[in-house]
């Protein structure tokens, strides 16, 4: 029951990659899948459960302006990628029959409701798994700012991060081996040591708010589950 959850109303944040399986590119329906298991399974328990989804495996505005684009141009198009992994992560909980919606910060109104706070809320009472695209709407932001503003305005415990690690690491631990985790880590130590969490307007966002931030992993089977009940291993980045 939703008294026992540690995590009462949350909001996870996956990456676009999350989305694309080994291509790294597009998206697998098999793995989104097997992501909308883990919500569906979060809200069965009754957390209030909320997503934010990258764009990443798709398109990057950086990437684009990198190329020569002009980076607002190149950051609608990141946003309008986001919109796609959205609908699909929707689809993927309805087969599941997990009620969900998508609500988007650029209104396209014959695709899916726009962003209202007031109606994000609705659906969250109601039960319905909140699924917001298209980032912040604004060009020269990212989609972990994105997750940490809408966690602060929907009045969530915290903005939950799913990697494929099973939190924060002083370096990457796939490539160095006696890299460091932590349990623990408060927003200065994440910022000053520049540690690869969020980008630093999302970590600076969420402790000007004081929003917790968890980090774990979403590659074992009902691990965010676990993490509801405060049983999975995970860094906790608190004031
Ligand atoms: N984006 C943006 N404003 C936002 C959120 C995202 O302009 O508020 C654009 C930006 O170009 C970004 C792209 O959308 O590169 C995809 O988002 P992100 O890179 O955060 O996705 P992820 O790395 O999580 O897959």
């Amino acid at each position: 029951t939703q008294s026992e959850l540690k995590y009462k109303r949350l909001l996870l944040k996956l990456s676009g990659e999350a989305l694309a399986g080994d291509g790294a590119y597009g998206i697998d329906p098999e793995v989104v899948g097997r992501l909308a298991k883990e919500i569906s399974e979060a809200a069965a328990a009754g957390c209030q459960i909320s997503v934010v989804v990258g764009g990443g495996n798709i398109f990057r505005g950086l990437q684009g302006a990198a190329r020569g684009m002009e980076r607002a141009t190149a950051d609608y198009m990141g946003m309008l990628a986001t919109v796609m992994n959205a609908l699909a992560l929707s689809g993927a909980l309805s087969q599941l029959k997990t009620s969900s919606r998508v609500l988007s910060a650029i209104p396209m109104t014959t695709v899916c409701e726009s962003y209202v706070r007031p109606k994000a809320l609705h659906h969250l009472r109601k039960g319905r798994v909140v699924i917001f695209a298209a980032g912040t709407g604004n060009p020269f932001f990212t989609t972990d700012t994105a997750a940490t503003l809408r966690a602060i305005e929907m009045g969530c415990d915290a903005v939950v991060k799913a990697t494929q690690v099973d939190g924060i690491y002083s370096a990457d631990p796939k490539t160095t081996p006696d890299a460091v985790r932590y349990d623990a880590l408060s927003y200065s130590e994440v910022l000053a040591r520049d540690l690869k969490v969020m980008d630093g307007a999302a970590i600076a966002l969420a402790r000007d708010n004081r929003l917790p931030v968890v980090v774990f992993s979403i590659a074992e089977p009902g691990n965010l589950l676990k993490l509801l009940k405060g049983e999975a291993r995970a860094t906790v980045i608190q004031p």
